[in-house]
């Protein structure tokens, strides 16, 4: 093994290789995961589902993929995660449950939602909320973004450290939470 390739570095390449055609390295644990508002549209009570596609969805295919880690850098089984966004229109769903749902990351820390390009709207840029928590822990509430979208510029809530790594009709972000 070469010196000088910290602890974090090969975490972060024996994580992300073997788990998604994306092959990059990310920096998966250590800092936790920024939190951000939770903004008007949340609904508590969403239904257990990891996919989003119902018959008649519209919008481009987004699969999200990612592993939920604890700042020790272990990944969080059973993690609760809570997902809602816009529509292609940019609309929520205030009344039902379309584009909300929560799940569970399996025994190693991992996730995956089936789901469509939320669009943007009136103020902000393309965004993915969501709610992450470890079994009997605290709740991390935050937003993930698209990299390279127009309107992150124009959207004071945007942070790089929030940006999802995008592939072609994918996208990876691995959360580090308190665990
Ligand atoms: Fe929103």
């Amino acid at each position: 093994m070469r010196k000088g390739i910290s602890r974090r570095e090969l975490l972060a390449a024996g994580v992300a290789l073997p788990f998604s055609g994306l092959a990059f390295a990310q920096l998966t644990c250590g800092e936790r995961t920024a939190p951000q508002t939770e903004g008007p549209f949340f609904k508590p009570k969403s239904p257990e589902r990891s996919s989003f596609f119902e018959n008649d969805f519209q919008g481009e295919k987004l699969i999200l993929t990612g592993r939920v880690f604890s700042s020790a850098c272990k990944p969080v089984p059973k993690a609760l995660l809570d997902f809602w966004q816009a529509d292609d229109s940019g609309e929520y769903d205030n009344r039902g449950f379309r584009y909300r749902g929560h799940q569970f990351s399996d025994a190693e820390g991992r996730f995956r939602l089936e789901t469509i390009m939320p669009a943007v709207y009136p103020g902000r840029t393309r965004h993915i909320h969501v709610k992450v928590q470890a079994p009997g822990r605290s709740i991390l509430t935050t937003q993930i973004y698209f990299p390279g979208d127009p309107a992150n510029r124009r959207d004071s809530l945007f942070r790089e450290d929030l940006a999802m790594r995008r592939g072609a009709g994918e996208g990876r972000f691995d959360f580090v939470i308190d665990a």
